[in-house]
């Protein structure tokens, strides 16, 4: 008789796991005040008060700004409108490089591109999958403009010698945040790290807003560069006095009152939130710890963590199965998370396939059927982006890492050890696998 649910044994869980719930009746409150107001949004694409947005806006701005200790926090529509603002205010353009993570999401490595500009892979690291600081360093060329670095699944980026080497080459430190709003580096708050930090309100990340996204920074110039692309830069510049016409085409990347409302209430409940993801994790991390093949992913130090996901290594030597086997036989002991059943049991071989092997680099084509940027005549660089320019993340993705998310708040002890106690049953009962 076979024990494992993918081999016809009985399911180890039955009932699905709780929602990670965010939004309640303080955020109820907030959009009834805006709905009832009748100002959903108040931004206008003009030299004129209102080029600024609403009081929801401006209210979230503040607040945004004085919780994470820095000068500007600009809102916008998400966090990819939020990194496309800071490759434009950076002054990047075609020819130009910019460094970034082959394994993040999609728009932190393709924003570049929407300035023609072309992204560069950097590897990233094997303890802390953030890009690694000596593949960065090998990838800068003279048409190198700036760096995106990610705080992926929740940890901050190597600060001390990435900030050195943007230092040293003259680079501006684009720090996408989306994934660690909370996190902290030497006591300094992750996004606030670089030049200009990038925030996400997706309704995936700590806190959200459905969609919404946040720009920090605290230079005043790019700032003011950052809110006139946001809101159709072309149309205001000249009223407003602002004589750089570069990257000055503007978009309409604005949030609007009842997202700002939503989002105002939301960044009250940070700190609760992390502090029991940062308990469900411990909880689980000094569990699963103790089953042999699996190895809890390192915290940088002097880092605080914030976990977006719960990155996991798993040694196929020691399991005697690969990892994706190992995974889909854990899975199958499990049920869905409320409210996201359609994505099924949220455990991942990997995070994502390494963004260079997705089509549009592995072809060149972007703008038109030409292959813009990478054939502009403006870019005099031979970027590559072949299978095994980075070996890590490739190795980390198809081998090693196992991302989960059941450790969100709303997780009970039950649920934790029900996710502990499929781990166990599928390395106890790992024979079943080896089968054919
Ligand atoms: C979610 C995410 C984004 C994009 O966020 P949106 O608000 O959905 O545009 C960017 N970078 C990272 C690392 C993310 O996780």
């Amino acid at each position: 008789m076979p024990q494992l649910a993918i081999k016809g044994g009985k399911k180890l869980r039955n009932n699905k796991f709780p929602a990670y719930r965010t939004i309640g009746i303080e955020e109820q409150k907030a959009v009834k005040r805006v709905v009832k107001s009748g100002i959903l949004s108040r931004f206008l694409g003009a030299w004129h008060d209102d080029f600024y947005g609403g009081p929801e806006v401006q209210a979230l701005e503040r607040e945004w700004a004085e919780y994470f200790k820095v000068k500007h926090a600009i809102a916008v529509n998400s966090a990819t409108s939020a990194l496309y603002c800071a490759v434009g205010a950076s002054g990047v353009g075609p020819g130009d490089e910019v460094i970034v993570s082959p394994y993040t999401m999609t728009a932190s490595a393709v924003a570049p591109l929407i300035y023609n500009a072309i992204p560069v892979f950097a590897d990233i690291e094997e303890d802390y999958f953030c890009i690694d600081s000596k593949s960065v360093e090998r990838n800068i060329t003279e048409r190198t403009k700036a760096i995106i670095a990610v705080d992926i699944f929740g940890q901050p980026y190597n600060v001390e010698k990435i900030n050195e080497i943007a230092k040293k080459y003259n680079l501006i430190m684009i720090e996408d945040c989306a994934q660690a709003p909370g996190a902290e580096y030497n006591g300094k708050f992750a996004g606030t790290l670089g030049s200009i930090g990038i925030f996400s309100l997706n309704y995936h990340k700590h806190i959200h807003t459905g969609e919404g996204g946040i720009i920090t920074t605290d230079n005043d110039e790019l700032a003011e560069k950052l809110k006139l692309i946001r809101n159709h830069a072309e149309a205001v510049l000249e009223a407003k006095g602002y004589s750089s016409l570069v990257n000055m085409v503007g978009f309409n990347y604005r949030m609007t009152e009842i997202e700002a409302a939503i989002a105002r209430e939301q960044l009250k409940k940070l700190p609760k939130l992390i502090e029991e993801r940062l308990k469900n994790v411990e909880y689980l991390s000094e569990k699963l710890s103790k089953i042999p093949c699996l190895e809890m992913a390192k915290v940088r130090r002097n880092s605080k963590h914030v976990f977006y996901v719960h990155p996991i290594k798993f040694n196929e030597k020691i399991a005697g199965v690969h990892r994706d086997k190992f995974v889909e036989a854990v899975k199958a002991e499990l049920m869905p998370i409320e409210l996201r059943e359609t994505e099924g049991v949220k455990i991942g071989s990997g995070y994502v396939k390494p963004l260079y092997l997705q089509p549009l680099f592995q072809q060149k084509i972007a703008y038109g059927a030409a292959g813009c940027p990478f054939s502009c005549e403006k870019y005099k660089g031979m970027v590559s982006y072949k299978k095994g320019i980075c070996p890590v993340v490739e190795d980390m993705h198809t081998n090693v890492l196992i991302t989960h998310e059941l450790m969100r708040p709303g997780m009970r002890k039950k649920d934790l050890d029900d996710v502990v106690m499929a781990f166990e049953k599928v390395l106890a009962n790992v024979e079943e696998l080896k089968l054919q």
